[in-house]
């Protein structure tokens, strides 16, 4: 019978969940599988595309052969994206709003995305005539369109019978990494006939041939010559002498800069056995159970995921452990490799494109058992999956504010349904929808409400700053946190001072008139980089110098605002000249190891104070740090948002967590302007079920998540009038199709109004139950797509993070 390909085209403006059917040439029938990526003719002037087959059917009698386009080439040996992935693709497409194209295009990793050369290589079990047949002299062949369908015929045997691979070639990078080895090539006999007769002043050769009478295995070429202290041109002419055979091996990168030590499994606590013995049931009764782990900072959450991947692992299953990307501190990852070393595989963007396309390659091998990573790792091709976790599950990072914009906890709870696996959900500060869910039972909820060895909680103070201001001069320490530091330092113990940024800037100000320099593409005032002394807007990338004299009034008064993080580190320089002070912001940690050296050396106690942005108020277990300062917790709090009081109280959570985790117990500092509000009272008492009961009557009452549902849909344009009129035929076609129970917020500029020249218009639709939406965004898609080609981008963003 012939065989049809569904096929999902890769067409920018022109996209469609509906695959195309096309025909698979006759020398590629049975050779073809679903997840492989092809090229086929496309459209009326037959442009190539690219395309994933979907699926494969056998033409019936009535199937019009002549009509159907033919595919053009293969691009893959094997599948890129395997069954699991394929239907998971499809899901996301339905509940996202977005393309399947680009649900399965978010799913590879970078490397296979681009054009990147691509090699065939042999794999060792290749045999020597087909060898000879298929690569001739060669070591490897170029996959390129020059490729028959004849030849792709066979190559595409030989790979379903692991006789070869395929490698991808970016600038060197992801190519396969070898290492020379070194190995006898003739018998211990030949060996010593061959040393009798040389030189007596041959002693370096001598050497060597002592040390491949006595080894025949091999060696790498690096480690013999250090071993034997001979150099490369020795073994060189012991290859021309015949003696030794050089081969190439493959060996992965390793992504890991420091070594770990190895760890076994603690002796639980009475709640850390409920939980894990909970989660290994569900694991061996394969029960895709949700379970929500709520345990307070240092209550041993690790642990306990640690315990219940050991158990998967011993039941010969895999596992997913996700955490934020920016709390991918070697600290985590360290953990988990201490207990389960090579098995691990990490991803994260961190890595360079070489890495990641090794570890992905381990993984989708079967070579790595447990993935940790952050978002995107939730795509791991992981197989027999036999529990997810997901820690830290009330992190914003998880949410991709791109499309598809899928939160990576939904895909995780999808992927526990697919492999019969249960998923936890770890925070000490849960989600409200995920604690919502626990009340109501849809989740479990396991509980660990003390510290491990029932340490104390950290006592934390506020300090009201109004009253600061009224006695002291202007600063961004008030005294009795700056004593509190002191006293650390003269007892050699440690500090961490958190400075949060989120929505807040340092910016420059002509004292005379007022004026603040705007970006001229962003409705934004530029941001102060004193390290690069310039001015950097956080939107667009535009930067300028710092202007000496004021572009508005030409007055020379100056004047630099706001409390950067380099900012308050002088003034800490100057209060406390002889206090160690490492700095982690986004600028001390661009360059890649950066982040992890930083951390090493005030582990180290190279430091006594780190100071920095919210990058170090999670996830960081240091014995010795027993202060924590925040220095300014309201930033947070004045933001236009509904979880605005949500995420402060996570924060100050979760930083607090941070101070007297060992013996020594700790001491936490927060300086605000609004001491009175609930969200900072609360997290002062590290108190989440009543701060849960008081957001929940309060999202009652605004009619917010989770008791309503939320969608954000955003026009941009060029043309300001483009992006509202967009917006507002938007809102009327809205109101005609749903129910009248549905609040549709807006359109209002989007916070920032304009970025990059492109002007922002959003709205909100609120509702509880509307079986029409789906449909209606989906037309609103549709009709986007048409009018993309005149530049207006529409964004459809289900369960946002923020309104704004
Ligand atoms: P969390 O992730 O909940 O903040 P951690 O897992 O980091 O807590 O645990 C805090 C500290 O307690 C860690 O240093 C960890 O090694 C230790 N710990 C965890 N469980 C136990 C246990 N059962 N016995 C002894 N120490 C433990
Ligand atoms: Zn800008």
């Amino acid at each position: 019978m012939t065989q049809i390909a569904l096929v999902i085209v890769d067409v920018p403006t022109m996209q469609t969940n509906t695959p195309y059917s096309y025909l698979i040439p006759t020398t590629l029938q049975h050779q073809l599988q679903p997840g492989m990526r092809i090229t086929v003719p496309f459209g009326r002037g037959d442009r190539r595309v690219q395309g994933f087959v979907w699926a494969i059917q056998e033409a019936t009698a009535d199937t019009q052969l002549d009509d159907l386009k033919t595919i053009d080439s293969v691009m893959d040996l094997t599948p890129v994206i395997n069954a699991e992935l394929m239907s998971l693709a499809d899901w996301l497409a339905q509940t996202t709003y977005a393309f399947t194209i680009t649900c399965l295009q978010t799913m590879l990793p970078n490397v296979l995305k681009a054009k990147y050369e691509k090699w065939v290589t042999p794999l060792p079990t290749l045999s020597t005539e087909k060898r000879q047949a298929v690569f001739g002299n060669q070591t490897r062949l170029l996959w390129d369109d020059h490729l028959s369908t004849e030849q792709l015929h066979d190559l595409l045997q030989l790979s379903r019978q692991h006789d070869i691979e395929i490698s991808y070639a970016v600038k060197n990078q992801a190519r396969v990494k070898t290492v020379t080895m070194v190995q006898a090539n003739e018998t211990p006999e030949a060996l010593a006939t061959a040393k009798a007769g040389l030189r007596k002043t041959a002693t370096k050769q001598a050497s060597l041939l002592d040390y491949l009478i006595s080894h025949d295995a091999p060696i790498k070429q690096r480690d013999l010559e250090q071993q034997l202290n001979v150099s490369a041109s020795i073994l060189k002419t012991a290859e021309q002498n015949g003696w030794v055979k050089r081969t190439a091996q493959e060996v992965y990168r390793d992504p890991f800069q420091s070594a770990v030590i190895k760890t076994k499994p603690l002796t639980l606590n009475a709640d850390q056995e409920r939980a894990v013995s909970a989660i290994t049931s569900a694991t061996n009764q394969q029960d895709a159970k949700t379970f929500l782990l709520e345990g307070v900072t240092g209550s041993g959450k690790t642990e306990v995921y640690l315990q219940a991947i050991a158990n998967t692992l011993e039941h010969g299953k895999n596992a997913l452990m996700l955490v934020p990307e920016i709390s991918l501190t070697p600290q985590i990852v360290g953990r988990v490799r201490g207990r389960f070393g090579k098995q691990v595989a990490v991803l994260h963007s961190g890595l360079s494109v070489g890495e990641r396309f090794d570890e992905w390659r381990r993984i989708n091998r079967g070579e790595a058992r447990v993935v940790v990573g952050a978002r995107s790792a939730v795509f791991a091709p992981l197989n027999n999956l036999g529990v997810i976790i997901v820690d830290e599950e009330h992190e914003a990072s998880y949410k991709q504010d791109d499309n598809p914009r899928y939160h990576a906890r939904d895909v995780a709870i999808w992927r526990s349904h697919y492999h019969s696996c249960p998923v936890v959900l770890g925070s000490a500060t849960p989600s409200l929808e995920s604690r919502a869910r626990a009340q109501k039972q849809v989740y479990q909820l396991l509980n660990l409400p003390h510290r491990v060895n029932h340490q104390q909680l950290p006592d934390v103070s506020i300090i009201d700053m109004t009253e600061e201001l009224r006695h002291h001069k202007e600063s961004n320490f008030s005294s009795e946190l700056l004593s509190a530091i002191t006293t650390r330092l003269n007892r050699g113990e440690q500090s961490l001072l958190m400075l949060n940024r989120r929505g807040y800037s340092s910016f420059v100000m002509c004292r005379d008139c007022g004026f603040v320099v705007p970006c001229p593409n962003c409705d934004i005032s530029l941001t102060l980089h004193m390290d690069t002394k310039t001015m950097k807007c956080h939107y667009c990338g535009h930067e300028e110098p710092i202007p000496r004299v004021c572009p508005n009034c030409r007055g020379h008064h100056i004047r630099y605002y706001g409390t950067g993080t380099q900012k308050v580190e002088a003034e800490l320089h100057e209060l406390l000249p002889d206090a160690r002070i490492i700095r982690m912001d986004v600028d001390t940690t661009r360059r890649k190891g950066a982040h992890e050296r930083l951390l090493k050396q005030f582990g180290d106690h190279q430091a006594d104070i780190l100071l920095g942005t919210q990058m170090i108020a999670k996830g960081l277990d240091f014995p010795d740090v027993t202060l924590v300062g925040v220095l300014n917790a309201d930033t947070s709090l004045g933001l236009p948002d509904f979880r605005a009081s949500e995420r402060t109280f996570q924060l100050l959570t979760q930083v607090s967590g941070r101070a007297g985790r060992a013996d020594k117990p700790g001491q936490v500092f927060i300086q605000t302007y609004n001491p009175d509000h609930y969200a900072i009272q609360l997290a002062k008492r590290q108190d989440y079920e009543q701060f849960f009961v008081k957001e929940m009557r309060l999202r009652h009452r605004g009619n917010y998540p989770p008791y309503f549902y939320a969608v954000k849909l955003t026009a941009s344009d060029l043309d300001e009038r483009k992006a509202a009129t967009a917006m507002i035929s938007i809102v009327r076609q809205l109101k005609a199709t749903l129910s009248a129970n549905v609040i549709i917020l807006g359109p209002t500029p989007g916070a920032v109004a304009r970025i990059n020249n492109r002007y922002y218009y959003q709205l909100v639709i609120k509702y509880k139950h509307e079986p029409a939406l789906n449909q209606a965004l989906f037309t609103i898609l549709g009709q986007a797509q048409k009018q993309s080609r005149g530049g207006l981008q529409i964004a459809i963003d289900r369960n946002p993070m923020s309104f704004m």
